[in-house]
């Protein structure tokens, strides 16, 4: 089955952090991004006439867009693919552009599962890096959902923030899960090159949490989520059983799946292929990369996105690609040490190892 993601590139305003292929042009490129979008959709060669069965639109901000134009996007995927009855078909949201209105269409037309950007409950953090809702908007945004029948619903959170301790993260949570919702990502600020959060870190070392505080914050978060039986699946996802993205792992798991828009990523057996992002490149067709797999990176990629969430290694697999990690001096120390642990012909990582994932993944490579 194949996934499908939509990228949507347009953006209010830039957040302090952000170094995601989003703009604050929509208004100037939004109509002409659209036409190019459908043109791709509309061009691309379902070779093994792949069933759909994850639509994942994402940005950006998606919900910036008007019923209207998202309507042209779903009669063209249903024009061109066929879309499997239990299709899991997101959208990424921010609360100050989801209206009760735009939630009744987005059932109409199909989608049911929501991903909504609150990143904090707190207003300070949210001032701080420039978001355009506070605390008391991102509550209002997930009631709105519950009350127009979205059951699966994710809430992104960012630890890191200046302000939110632990104590104050874990209420956060507590927040977010007595509203109903079935799914968190939480993932670690990450100072990225060229974003006005790095000239902050410049100006100030002592601005952010450190390294020792965030990973203090996940573990608490990781164990209080547990409680409410929202498990980790993925380093930075937890969802309540039955919940986990579909989507997110379709890319774990190396299956097909086909990016449209601007910058998006594309994987199709055993090709990786991205478009541009910039939109001249993008209009003109032109992609940013284009490569095979060689037989080592396909047993890198395993092992690196396996072990990072609950699909495991499949050993079996690896011995197809001339790998047998079986005799890995490093695996058995792992297994041992009860880092690692194995079922039948699979390895998975020990969840109170996430923490050191890249440290046993390095270790395990050919
Ligand atoms: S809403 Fe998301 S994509 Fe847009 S600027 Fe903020 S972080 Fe970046």
């Amino acid at each position: 089955m194949l996934g499908v993601y939509i990228h949507i590139p347009f953006c209010e305003r830039k957040c302090l952090y952000c170094a995601f292929s989003s703009f604050v042009n929509k208004k100037d490129e939004g109509e002409s991004y659209l036409s190019h979008l459908l043109k791709e959709i509309n061009n691309f060669e379902n070779k093994n006439n792949e069933e759909v069965d994850s639509i994942y639109i994402g940005g950006g901000t998606p919900s910036l867009l008007e019923l209207e134009e998202l309507d042209r996007i779903f009669k063209k995927l249903h024009e061109k693919f066929k879309i499997s009855f239990d299709c899991e078909i997101s959208i990424e949201c921010n609360p100050n552009s989801l209206t009760k209105e735009k939630l009744l269409g987005y059932k109409s037309l199909g989608i049911n599962r929501l991903s909504i950007g609150v990143q904090s409950l707190n207003d300070e953090d949210l001032k701080f890096i420039a978001r355009l809702h506070n605390r008391a908007m991102a509550i209002d945004a997930v009631k709105k959902a519950k009350e127009c029948g979205f059951e699966n619903i994710n809430c992104d959170l960012l630890i890191g923030l200046k302000n939110a301790n632990t104590e104050d993260f874990l209420n956060q949570l507590k927040t977010l899960l007595d509203l109903g919702v079935t799914h968190i990502s939480a993932y670690m600020l990450q100072v990225e090159d060229g974003t006005p959060l790095q000239n902050l870190v410049k100006q100030n070392a002592d601005l952010l949490p450190s390294d020792d505080e965030c990973v203090e914050i996940y573990k608490k978060a990781t164990k209080y989520l547990q409680k409410y039986g929202i498990n980790k699946y993925e380093i930075s996802n937890f969802a309540l059983k039955g919940y986990e993205c579909k989507h997110n792992l379709k890319y774990w798991s190396g299956e097909n799946y086909i990016g449209f828009g601007l910058s998006a990523h594309s994987y199709i057996d055993g090709i990786r292929f991205a478009n541009s992002n910039n939109f001249k490149d993008y209009y003109a067709q032109k992609l940013a990369l284009k490569e095979k797999l060689t037989t080592k990176q396909l047993i890198e990629e395993h092992i690196m996105l396996g072990l990072r969430c609950c699909l495991g290694v499949d050993l079996d697999y690896l011995k197809s690609l001339n790998y047998n990690l079986e005799k890995n001096e490093n695996l058995i120390y792992f297994l041992e040490k009860n880092i690692i642990y194995r079922e039948n012909n699979r390895i998975f990582l020990n969840q109170d190892y996430y923490g050191i994932n890249n440290y046993v993944i390095i270790k395990l490579m050919p």
